[in-house]
């Protein structure tokens, strides 16, 4: 298949990079944008509207896909690309965001826990409802009732049961069953899955988060890292057995458009995670255990997750001098331009964030200025308005007849009004959202080209 990684220019000016990423769903060319497809679906978007827009890859979330429907059936129906027709590359995470990030959010405020002995707090927090004394409807209630929120990426708490060096139980916020996760049982399940990028399995802390803590889940995420590598390369190792095999070896059958090849031809690709909270010693102490390690690419976690944005910068700061040169970085969960526009400069080449698809929803339209900027501007000029946004719910839209974005060749921009459009949404008709995510993704693929033309021109 080629190199998974290609690195085409580096910028004479920071650490920015233009490459490609060669999957077997297509090529990523970097830095990109990974639009959020949290459970296999990009909110009220077709599928093949994705390859109009040209948003270069989605993101799967594996807690929400092993809750519902599991990944058995993801595989038997020939993987998440054929399942969904989703015709991209897809990454999927390790489950550790979810599990832990969000979790944690009860034990903060309802809990204060001390994390100056040394049992784990979160495990004596959630020990309340451990199974043996509720039934599992009763703990299944307690978290739709009791821990069922919003955290700032907008998902549902699962309701952890046991935290230990193994790996995390808990209940999942659909129906209460009880699911385990170990490094070796992620790995499981994204292979199963069948997305192109994978995530190591980690423990994502919360913020913010005390030294003693910071340190521990760090730690623990390096031998679980070292675990899901030795699972993933025995995976590759060992002959398939999973039924489609079978079945093509037993019939000489073709296998299906878009069902997953043979693991061992090694379309599937694995990212280790760089945790460390807000601390710079042990965020550089990951980075460099992460990178000294056999994995095809390297992901930093924990980042976005209530910090203010120059810790954010921090931490990619960090460890951009410890970044692998010949292999694709992935930044979790930050997908803000002002933000991108920083943290490309750290060597950062794919982002994903709810946040495009999200404030779509919301009813609230990117904007693009319109100016040359590579002749006239400096970056700062082009950050100040960029991130410019339409509320198509306010009055003033009514009678607006002009197009959200007058420079947007979108199919939306070309076709309709912004007096129409804030017609659907105080209607709240289905076909509003439909269209605001259809330009939201656009405009984050002619930001991206944008940012790789800087780089190539050493603006960035
Ligand atoms: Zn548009």
């Amino acid at each position: 298949m080629g190199k998974f990684f290609k690195l085409l220019y580096r910028s004479k000016k920071s650490h920015a990079r233009v490459g490609e990423i060669k999957t077997s769903h297509g090529i990523i060319k970097t830095p990109a944008f990974v639009a959020v497809g949290t459970k296999g679906t990009i909110k009220t978007t077709f599928p093949f509207l994705l390859n109009q827009i040209k948003t270069q890859a989605a993101f799967v979330n594996t807690y929400h896909l092993v809750s519902h429907p599991g990944a058995d059936l993801i595989q038997k129906a020939g993987g998440i690309h054929q399942w969904a027709k989703l015709n991209l590359p897809l990454m999927s995470d390790s489950g550790g965001f979810q599990v832990f990030s969000l979790a944690s959010t009860k034990q903060r405020f309802t809990a204060k826990a001390d994390l100056s002995e040394n049992n784990d707090a979160r495990h004596r927090v959630f020990s309340t409802a451990s199974p043996g004394r509720l039934s599992q409807k009763q703990v299944f209630l307690h978290g739709q009732n009791k821990i069922r929120k919003a955290d700032i990426r907008g998902e549902e708490e699962p309701l952890v049961i046991k935290i230990s060096d193994d790996g995390v139980r808990f209940r999942s916020t659909y129906d209460g069953q009880l699911i385990e996760f170990t490094p070796e049982k992620s790995m499981e399940h994204q292979i199963k899955i069948g997305a192109d990028i994978m995530m190591a399995f980690d423990e994502c802390t919360y913020y913010p988060a005390q030294y003693k803590y910071a340190r521990k889940a760090m730690e623990r995420t390096h031998e679980w890292l070292k675990r899901c590598i030795k699972y993933f390369n025995n995976r590759l190792a060992t002959p398939v057995l999973d039924s489609f095999t079978k079945v093509t070896k037993a019939s000489s059958a073709k296998p299906p458009v878009g069902a997953a090849l043979p693991l061992k031809q090694k379309q599937q690709f694995l990212y280790g995670i760089i945790q460390g909270a807000t601390f710079e010693d042990l965020r550089k102490e990951s980075a460099k255990f992460v990178v000294s390690q056999n994995t095809d690419g390297v992901a930093i976690g924990g980042v976005s997750v209530g910090e203010s944005k120059k810790e954010m910068r921090d931490q990619v700061d960090w460890v951009a001098d410890y970044l692998p040169a010949d292999r694709p970085v992935h930044l979790l969960g930050v997908g803000q331009f002002d933000d991108i526009l920083d943290l490309v400069g750290y060597g950062i080449d794919t982002f994903d964030c709810v946040e495009p698809t999200r404030l779509a929803r919301m009813g609230r339209l990117y904007q693009i200025s319109s100016f040359n900027f590579l002749n006239s501007h400096q970056v700062s000029n082009f950050k100040k308005t960029i991130s410019r946004q339409v509320d198509i719910f306010k009055n003033r839209y009514k009678h607006d007849l002009s197009p959200v974005d007058e420079n947007c060749y979108c199919y939306v921009c070309q076709n309709f009004s912004k007096s129409y459009l804030h017609h659907l949404f105080k209607q709240k008709e289905i076909l509003a959202y439909n269209l605001a995510t259809y330009h939201n993704l656009l405009v984050m693929e002619r930001f991206f080209d944008i940012i790789r033309e800087l780089i190539i021109n050493n603006k960035i």
